[in-house]
């Protein structure tokens, strides 16, 4: 008998009971803006930002309304303007060149490795095209975080980390997000907490902070924050830093605080899954499985595997009929973006050199989103899907 699988791929699970108490509380008070609280009340936004301080081991956070515009923030926290070139990652997804040319500022590619990271080499030959690079650990993979702060730093280079998909991952016991001068997360639906939208942003650089909340739009109201510099960093950044606002508000932040503190029990249970996943997987002719290093504690909320080398139309074929079996590939070699696998020459506003080292990689690139609403037996299934189809299609390209 043919199995298939039934699963959503796109469907969440439930936002925990104590997160719908704490917003309708927010709702029966009605005080859903940040900054509108009553005497002596510390608003659910303040309160959210000192907990992801906390776990994070930042000095400052600053909570706001999605992974993109914690990107941008960072960029203009950090002075980046119109024409400014932003080092970043060829392989990523489109809120990160998105959020540089929303300040104007050009993106320069870095290629991505078969381990699916950036290239280090790549980076060091680059490195003196741009002051900035926006490292995007993209589907969680870490790189050698040692490796590229050495590079980044010998270079004069600031790193801003988009951690959209490493929220509870870590490199050598530092929390992903913690290696550059900013890490920014996503709490939008599809990332380890969900919110709908938003985003957070943590820091330890005083003027950084200031900067980041004043343009987050904080109407000269930032004492009422629990994770940011005193009042005399405000004093040096506050007339010349303008409002684009982007706060975000007391009800998403009631809904994101019980998952933060509920993320490490979530990690697990990812990662169980993906193990189930990744073991399915293994041993199979013409399908690479990406090995994760053992300095890299990830969050298996998604898993990739690559057909490497093998001709456009095959990989096609099987990611057809996997699909006719109910389970939902994602493939980054595809002529046109699909849903989410856009790729850096989709992004036709900026310019891109050719990269032929990259492009081989992401036309063999097969991407599975995990969802906890699979089980770890689901997970079982999907691969053993996978294997059959591509063993078929292999088989008989071969
Ligand atoms: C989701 C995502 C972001 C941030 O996205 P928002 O939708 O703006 O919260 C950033 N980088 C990557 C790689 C993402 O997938």
């Amino acid at each position: 008998m043919t199995e298939t699988f039934t699963g959503s791929f796109t469907q969440q699970e439930p936002i925990p009971d104590d997160g719908i108490a704490a917003a309708l509380e927010v709702l029966r008070h009605g005080r859903l803006h940040r900054y509108n609280t009553a005497p002596g009340e510390l608003s659910e936004t303040a309160l959210l930002e000192q907990e992801f301080a906390a776990q994070t081991g930042a000095k400052y956070c600053l909570a706001v309304a999605s992974g993109g515009y914690a990107m941008a923030t960072a960029l203009r926290a950090v002075g980046i303007g119109p024409g400014d070139k932003v080092l970043t990652n060829a392989f990523t997804l489109a809120p990160v060149p998105g959020s540089i040319a929303s300040v104007g500022a050009v993106p320069v590619y870095v290629g991505v490795t078969e381990g699916l990271t950036i290239d280090l080499d790549d980076l060091a030959a680059k490195a003196g095209q741009a002051r900035v690079l926006l490292l995007s650990h993209m589907r969680g993979h870490l790189c050698d975080m040692e490796r590229l702060m050495a590079i980044c730093d010998a270079a004069g280079v600031t790193v801003i980390e988009d951690c959209a998909h490493t929220m509870g991952a870590a490199w050598n016991g530092v929390p992903s997000g913690r290696f550059g001068a900013a890490g920014c997360y996503s709490c939008q639906t599809y990332k380890h907490v969900n919110s709908g939208e938003g985003g957070l942003l943590v820091t330890d650089d005083e003027e950084l902070a200031a900067r980041a909340v004043i343009l987050s739009g904080s109407y000269m109201l930032y004492e009422r924050h629990l994770a940011a510099p005193g009042p005399e960093v405000f004093e040096r950044v506050k007339y010349v830093t303008p409002n684009i606002s982007g706060r975000m508000d007391n009800l998403r932040a009631a809904i994101l605080r019980p998952q933060l503190r509920a993320l490490d029990a979530q990690v697990a249970r990812w990662n169980e899954r993906y193990a189930a996943l990744e073991e399915g997987l293994r041993n199979l002719p013409g399908l690479t499985v990406v090995d994760r290093p053992p300095e890299e504690r990830f969050v298996g909320s998604s898993i990739q595997f690559l057909l490497l080398d093998w001709a456009g139309e095959t990989v096609a074929e099987v990611v057809r009929r996997t699909a006719a079996r109910g389970v939902e590939m994602k493939w980054f070699g595809a002529a046109e973006p699909v849903g989410f696998t856009s790729r850096y020459d989709s992004w036709r506003y900026a310019p891109h050199a050719s990269m032929p080292a990259t492009d081989r990689i992401l036309a063999g690139l097969v991407d599975l989103r995990i969802p906890l609403t699979f089980s770890v037996e689901d997970c079982r299934l999907i691969a053993r899907i996978i294997r059959d189809e591509v063993s078929a299609v292999y088989g008989g390209a071969a």
